[in-house]
C-alpha cells in the first residue's frame, strides 16, 4: 500500500528529470527537495526508479554520484551504454548520446560502463 505522500514526493523527484535532460548530482536532488522530504527518501526513490529502468546512475568528479534520464532501459538491463560529460567550467553534467563499444570479456559479463568525459561545456568553451 503506498500513501498518497509518498506518491507524492516520487512524483516531485520525477518532475525534477521530466523537465530537464541534464543529469542531477544526489546532492542536488537533495538539496532541491530538502522542504519537501528528509535525504531517506530521496535517496529510496532515487534507487526505485533506478531498479525500474527510469534512471542510470554513474559516477561524476570527486565520486559524486549522478542521476539521468534512461532511453529504452529496462528493469533488467540497463542497456544505455553511452558517455557522459562533465563540464570543468560550471559542473553541468550531460549523457552524450555517443554509441560506445564496449569490449567483450571472457567469462565476464557487463551490466554497466561509466565513462566520464570532461572538459568545457557549449557554453563554457571559448
Ligand atoms: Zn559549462
Ligand atoms: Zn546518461
Amino acid at each position: 500500500m503506498v500513501s498518497s505522500r509518498q506518491t507524492q514526493s516520487i512524483r516531485l523527484v520525477w518532475e525534477v528529470f521530466d523537465r530537464s535532460d541534464n543529469a542531477f548530482s544526489v546532492v542536488e536532488l537533495v538539496q532541491m527537495h530538502k522542504d519537501s522530504m528528509n535525504k531517506t527518501t530521496v535517496y529510496r526513490i532515487l534507487d526505485r526508479f533506478e531498479k525500474e529502468g527510469k534512471l542510470h546512475t554513474f559516477l561524476g568528479k570527486n565520486g559524486l554520484k549522478w542521476y539521468a534520464k534512461c532511453n529504452n532501459c529496462s528493469s533488467k538491463q540497463h542497456i544505455d551504454i553511452h558517455p557522459h560529460f562533465q563540464c570543468n567550467e560550471c559542473g553541468k553534467v550531460e549523457c552524450l548520446s555517443i554509441d560506445v563499444k564496449i569490449p567483450k570479456v571472457a567469462k565476464h559479463h557487463i551490466e554497466q560502463a561509466n565513462m566520464l568525459l570532461l572538459g568545457q561545456c557549449d557554453e563554457c568553451v571559448v
